[in-house]
């Protein structure tokens, strides 16, 4: 574990100069510690951040280099969250801000830029020019382990402090003004007390489910399907992303390096992962991506397998008192878009303004809009992940009719500029605000 360089306290005053001064600005007057319990050790930082995906990681860093100091607690070991196998593609605005704020130099050797993607139906294919369609923007490959690394690395490298592997995480007083992260670690309880609690603990983090009853409004969509997805040392069949409908279901080739392909197929939701053979995926994908001019898939060893759920959800507000959800904890999207680590990126974007605003210059205004300006961009991306999604995949209850539909609507996208050009403003992520 790195130092934290502002060290540890034992149960004494804790809230910092600055908060001081904003709240007697704000309030008239300071507010009550809590005080921690006897035995416990307690620390401070300026933002307390929940979970080190690629929000809590990528807020810390911008944090950083605001000259604001964080510390992250995370569940897992720092091991695991650099293995886990998730998603793969960078938005424009994503790419761009990794190489500004300095963590761009291994994913400007390894990762490969793609100007295109193919919507592939009735045997064809159909390429959609993306950087002809938007003044020569890009995606990027480059897995989110590798992202995780690169800022685990920034971390590290600035004395920044990540807590792996604590237990027992829980939230507190951040209805007041004296938030607090209290988790186990090593059998000893320990507490981070912090001006801001920055909630990126994921889907199913403590974070979300700490807000008052009542507070969150909560909206979602569970599609009846899922994807069964694999990594195989096969080389891409295709330089660029291929989206598949088919009337036996979508699927996706993508890659994760020019040696690893990565496929996905539509299956059932509750799919037992042990009713696929390798024989029996690498037949489904063929049949999926069958062209009329003899396409072929290169296959190879299946090297990791697994079912994902298709949901989008979204929790309104994103922000209760002292608290901020931010990425996956907030919201999720079906992965047809390639959009949840991307929109993760876009909220700590504005929750690192919000939060240099309020200690350059004691003004909230930013904090206060956090939710709004977060969810402009939220609900637009949820517009297009389930507008992919619908177009793409069989639905339990389509008949002949919806299937033909569909068709329709891919032939129309892939043959006028409008709907093409629509396609690829999202695919390649919209401005920031
Ligand atoms: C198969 C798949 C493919 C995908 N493909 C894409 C894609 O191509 N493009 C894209 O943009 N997105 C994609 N996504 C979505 C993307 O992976 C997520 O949106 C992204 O990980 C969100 O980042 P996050 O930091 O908000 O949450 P997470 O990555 O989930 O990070 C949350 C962190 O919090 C930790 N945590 C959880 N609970 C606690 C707790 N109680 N205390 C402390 N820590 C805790 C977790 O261990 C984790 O490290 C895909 C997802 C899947 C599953």
């Amino acid at each position: 574990m790195t130092r934290f360089s502002m060290g540890l306290q034992t149960g004494s005053e804790l809230l910092f100069d600055n908060v001081r001064k904003a709240m007697s600005i704000e309030q008239g007057e300071p507010e009550r510690l809590r005080l921690p319990d006897a035995g416990t050790v307690v620390r401070k930082a300026q933002v307390g951040i929940v979970g080190a995906g690629p929000a809590g990681l990528m807020l810390s860093h911008l944090l950083h280099r605001d000259g604001i100091d964080s510390v992250i607690v995370e569940v897992r070991s720092r091991k695991y969250i650099e293995e886990r196998n998730r998603a793969g593609m960078l938005e424009q605005g994503t790419v761009d801000l990794m190489i500004e704020t300095g963590i761009g130099e291994r994913l400007k050797r390894q990762g490969l830029v793609h100007h295109g993607i193919e919507l592939r139906f009735k045997g064809r294919g159909h390429r959609i020019d993306l950087s002809g369609l938007t003044d020569g923007k890009t995606v990027t490959i480059y897995p989110q382990h590798e992202v995780v690394k690169d800022l685990v690395a920034a971390r590290a490298a600035a004395s920044g402090e990540i807590v792996f592997e604590a237990e027992d995480v829980i939230v507190h007083g951040y209805d007041g003004s004296a938030p607090v992260i209290r988790f186990r670690k090593h059998g000893e309880v320990q507490e981070l007390a912090c001006d801001f609690i920055a909630g990126c603990d994921g889907f199913h983090g403590i974070c979300r489910q700490s807000f008052p009853a009542g507070v969150l409004t909560l909206y979602d969509r569970i599609y009846p399907f899922g994807w069964l997805g694999i990594l195989a040392k096969a080389p891409p069949s295709s330089p660029e992303l291929i989206y598949a409908n088919h009337e036996r279901g979508f699927a996706l080739q993508s890659m994760r390096s020019p040696e690893i392909s990565r496929l996905y197929l539509q299956c059932a939701p509750n799919e037992d992962i042990n009713n696929w053979s390798d024989d029996r995926i690498w037949n489904e994908l063929e049949a999926r991506f069958a062209t009329h001019d003899g396409w072929r898939l290169n296959q190879g060893p299946i090297i990791d397998r697994g079912i994902t759920e298709m949901h989008s959800f979204v929790a309104e507000p994103m922000q209760f008192g002292r608290l901020f959800l931010a990425g996956d904890a907030a919201h999720i999207v079906p992965p047809t878009g390639a959009k949840g680590l991307n929109l993760a990126i876009a909220d700590v974007r504005v929750l690192a303004r919000g939060l240099s605003e309020f200690y350059r210059s004691g003004s909230q205004e930013w904090l206060d809009r956090y939710t709004e300006v977060c969810l402009r961009r939220v609900w637009k991306v949820q517009h297009f992940s389930w507008w992919m999604t619908s177009m793409l995949h069989r639905f339990e209850a389509h008949n002949a009719f919806d299937f033909r539909r569909q068709l329709a609507e891919l032939e129309y996208v892939t043959s006028s500029r409008a709907p093409s050009q629509s396609l690829a403003e999202n695919y390649v992520g919209l401005p920031m605000e």
